[in-house]
Order: structure tokens, then C-alpha cells, then sequence
């Protein structure tokens, strides 16, 4: 019984201070109004024997609280719960309880999330290896071949020649892509939000493209919204996303129009890119802005494709708090479009 007290003792000893000062007063108090000391000493020793007792069942409760907790912790430690609904604590601690569940979910999601990171990191790693490989291993056969007797040859050396430059192009392409996209994933391309100019901004890059267009025959249309219209956005990283967008039109259309449109709108202008290329099959269209995805990867790279220009339009466009719709028919066209903020 001594035993079973003195360990119970030992939890509610940090209460021992406030027991012992109550306990005094009131024995002072006894003391002052009750002088007859064989009254006072047996209530006084009685006063002690009762807090000793108090104190020795409010250790007891205390003692299993406290083991209740550590097994719970040790049980989360050990990933014991397949859920925060399987952490239960006596009516008592139901507040505690809720906190520790959802203390647990978010642990929970958190070490989902990195796990998530960690999967997204080796996956990027091996795609740009593999990406990497393909032009180099190319530009190497070539050169290989080259300097093994093909350079005399007249009927294939210039041909060689000029594969291996378009695969200097296609590393050229993926490696401004690459730097691209881990500045906007890192955090390090800073946005600078302003209002500007949007058909000023987008006659610019169409006309760049023309060139592009008429090798093609393609007609390249700009259809500009309302005069002097202001759009919210960073004008420079909008930019490539028009310039992605446009390659990716011009790239994937073998003969009729690419137009650029911009729609007025009460609150937003929005922004179109459109052709009447090859199209995106309804199943490919939910990943074409994943990194490195492409609906007919050997076509994507006769073209300089990298994979990643859709995927640095999604990062900027969602930076500037919109998103990308598209729409698309396999044999009659897509059409790229997104809002901006007035
Ligand atoms: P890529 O460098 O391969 O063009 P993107 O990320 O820009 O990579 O595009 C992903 C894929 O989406 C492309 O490989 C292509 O299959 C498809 N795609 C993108 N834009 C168009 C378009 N305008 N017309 C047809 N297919 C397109």
C-alpha cells in the first residue's frame, strides 16, 4: 500500500507546493479559532492524512493519463494506426484526443506529400537523363559514323551532317526548357505583376513566328481585342507562354491557319491560341501539361520538341491565378486559351 501511494506520489508531486499551503492555512485557521491543542492536533494531523490520500488518487489518474498518452505516441512512432479514427483516449482527454488525430493527419499528409516529392524527383531525374541521351547518343552515332569513311561519302555525309546539327538544336531546345522550368519550380522566377498592353504584347511575338509560319504555308492570323485593352500579368513570362504555345501551333499544324485572338470580357481578356493542325486524342488531353508528356513522343522530337513547353504555360499561367483550357479534335485542330485579370 506504501508502494502503490509513494509511486502515485510520484505524479502529483508537482501539486505538492499548492497542498502543503492550503494545508497550512487551513490548519492556522483551526488554530486561531480552536485553542484547546488536543482538538487541534489530531484535526490537523487528520487535514494531512487527507491531502496525502488526495494527492495520492489525483497521482493515480494522472499516472494512467500519462500512460494512455505514451502508448498512444508510441503506437503513432511505430505506425501503428492505419487512420486518426483508431486513436481513442479515455472521455477525459477527448480534447487532447482531437488534437493528437489531427496532429496525426498532418503528419500523415505531410510524409504523403514528400513521399510524393521524392517519387516526382527520381522520376524527373530519369526523364532527363533519357532526354539527354537520345540527341547525344544521335549527335555520337553520326559523328561516329562520320569519321569511319561516311564523310567521303557525298551521298550521305551532308544528310549526317545536318542530323546531327538538328540534334544539337533538340539538346539546345530541352536545355532552355530545363533551366526554365527549374527557376519557376524553385521559386526563383520572380513575377512582376503589372497592367500592359496586351495586343501591343502579343503583335510582337506573332510577327516573330511569321518567318516560321510562311516555311510552313501557314497562314498566321492576329486578331487584336479592343483597342488599348490593359491586361494584369507579367508581360515577360506571358510571353513564353504565347511563344509555347505558338511553336506548339506551328509545330503540330501541317497546312491551314494559326490564330491568336484576344476576347474582351467584363472582368478578364482572354487570351486564344488556335489552329487546324493534328489535334490531341480526348485521352491525351488531361496529361499534355505533365513534363515531359507527348501524344507521339518520335514526332515531337523530328520537330525540336522537349516535352516541357506545356508545362512551363501551366506553371505561368496558374502563377498569375488562371488556368489553361483547351479543346481539341484529332484531324481538325486545337485551341489553347486562358484569362487574364483586368
Ligand atoms: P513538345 O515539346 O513535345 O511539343 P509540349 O509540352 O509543348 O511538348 O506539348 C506536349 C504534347 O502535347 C506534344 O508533344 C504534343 O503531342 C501535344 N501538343 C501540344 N500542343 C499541340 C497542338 N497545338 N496540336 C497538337 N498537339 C499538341
Amino acid at each position: 500500500m506504501w508502494n502503490d501511494l509513494s509511486a502515485n506520489l510520484k505524479y502529483s508531486g508537482i501539486y505538492l507546493k499548492e497542498i502543503i499551503l492550503l494545508d497550512s492555512v487551513v490548519i492556522l485557521i483551526i488554530l486561531l479559532l480552536e485553542e484547546r491543542i488536543y482538538i487541534t492536533l489530531p484535526l490537523a494531523f487528520l487535514i494531512l492524512l487527507f491531502s496525502l490520500i488526495f494527492l495520492s488518487l489525483i497521482g493515480k489518474k494522472r499516472s494512467t493519463e500519462l500512460s494512455e498518452i505514451k502508448e498512444i505516441i508510441k503506437h503513432i512512432r511505430e505506425n501503428y494506426y492505419s487512420g486518426p479514427e483508431e486513436i481513442n483516449l479515455s472521455t477525459g482527454l477527448s480534447s487532447l484526443q482531437e488534437e493528437i488525430r489531427r496532429m496525426f493527419e498532418k503528419a500523415k499528409a505531410d510524409i504523403e506529400y514528400l513521399k510524393k516529392l521524392e517519387k516526382m524527383r527520381t522520376e524527373f531525374l530519369a526523364n532527363v537523363s533519357h532526354e539527354l541521351r537520345t540527341p547525344i547518343f544521335a549527335i555520337q552515332g553520326y559523328i561516329e559514323t562520320l569519321l569511319s569513311g561516311a564523310i567521303n561519302d557525298e551521298k550521305v555525309n551532308k544528310t549526317f551532317l545536318e542530323k546531327a546539327d538538328r540534334h544539337t538544336l533538340n539538346l539546345n531546345n530541352l536545355l532552355n526548357d530545363l533551366i526554365d522550368i527549374s527557376r519557376i519550380e524553385s521559386g526563383e522566377m520572380r513575377m512582376s505583376f503589372r497592367y500592359f498592353n496586351i495586343n501591343e504584347a502579343l503583335r510582337t511575338v506573332v510577327q516573330e513566328f511569321e518567318p516560321m509560319a510562311s516555311e510552313k504555308k501557314i497562314s498566321l492570323l492576329f486578331h487584336p481585342g479592343k483597342e488599348n485593352l490593359q491586361l494584369w500579368g507579367d508581360k515577360q513570362r506571358l510571353r513564353l507562354v504565347i511563344v509555347n504555345l505558338l511553336t506548339n501551333a506551328i509545330k503540330y499544324t501541317e497546312e491551314g491557319t494559326v490564330e491568336v485572338f484576344v476576347e474582351d470580357g467584363p472582368k478578364y481578356g482572354k487570351i486564344i491560341v488556335k489552329d487546324t493542325g493534328i489535334g490531341i486524342p480526348a485521352d491525351d488531353l488531361d496529361r499534355i501539361f505533365e513534363r515531359f508528356y507527348r501524344v507521339d513522343k518520335g514526332r515531337s522530337r523530328l520537330v525540336g520538341g522537349t516535352g516541357l513547353g506545356l508545362a512551363i504555360v501551366k506553371h505561368i499561367v496558374e502563377a498569375h491565378g488562371s488556368k489553361v483550357e483547351v479543346k481539341s479534335e484529332p484531324g481538325k485542330g486545337s485551341e489553347f486559351s486562358f484569362k487574364l485579370r483586368k
